[in-house]
């Protein structure tokens, strides 16, 4: 038996194509179903459904044997006992720094201000701004960090962008990207050498529909 841990919303939903390939479809569907262990048309895969940033913690511990985690939550996490063989180009998006429109970020960073950023993406943003010698005070969030400049928590956001159209909504504009953003799968390195015979196959699978 192998467990492929997954969140539900867009990574179930740019997966399920690539399971398709691999002949492996699920049996519910999670955005209506409670079910959290999901089975699948083939007795020897099964589905969890876990949070986004959950996807790497199963993995590692070998609740799941493999996962779809996007890089964001792969950095987030550090990778400790993952093996990450392939990008699957899905779920892509930028990582960047967003400002309340009027905000000087240039010259508040030309300056040598103390920035003050909100953001979910604690480890990433650090790396960020300590790479670009910026003091900066971090802000932990866990979600709608559009609203933290908007009402004076932070100068600045550290999140994910893909259409721009929430920060168009709310004011404020991107200044700088710190890097683009798509999903990866990781695999158990135990669960890879005790059950190569079920995930090569899958792995194989899944490179040829990445990069056909
Ligand atoms: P949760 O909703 O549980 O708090 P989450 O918001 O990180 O977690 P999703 O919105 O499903 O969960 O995002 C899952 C992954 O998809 C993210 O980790 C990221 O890699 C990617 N992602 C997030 N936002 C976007 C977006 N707007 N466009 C494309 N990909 C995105
Ligand atoms: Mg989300």
């Amino acid at each position: 038996m192998i467990t492929l841990a997954l969140s539900k919303g867009r990574i179930f939903e740019e997966t399920t194509p690539l399971l398709e390939a691999a002949g492996i479809s699920c049996l519910d569907n999670p955005e209506t179903s409670r079910k959290l262990i999901l089975p699948t048309n083939r007795e020897n895969v099964r589905i969890i459904i876990v949070r986004a940033s959950d996807v790497p913690t199963y993995v590692q511990y070998g609740a799941a044997d493999l996962g779809i985690a996007g890089r964001d939550v792969l950095i987030e996490h550090g990778g400790t006992g993952l093996y990450q063989p392939l990008d699957l180009k899905i779920a892509k998006c930028r990582m960047m720094v967003a400002v309340r429109k009027g905000f000087d970020y240039d010259n508040a960073v030309r300056s040598g201000a103390r920035l003050r950023v909100a953001t979910k993406y604690i480890r990433t943003a650090r790396e960020h701004f300590a790479s670009k010698g910026v003091h900066v005070d971090l802000i932990k969030l866990y979600g709608s960090m559009e609203l933290a400049p908007l009402v004076g928590l932070s100068d600045a956001i550290v999140d994910l962008v893909s259409s721009g159209n929430t920060l168009k909504a709310n004011n404020l504009i991107a200044v700088e990207e710190i890097m683009p953003i798509s999903s990866r799968l990781v695999i158990n390195q135990a669960a890879l050498k005790l059950k190569r015979e079920l995930i090569q196959p899958l792995l194989e699978t899944f490179s040829k529909a990445v990069n056909p």
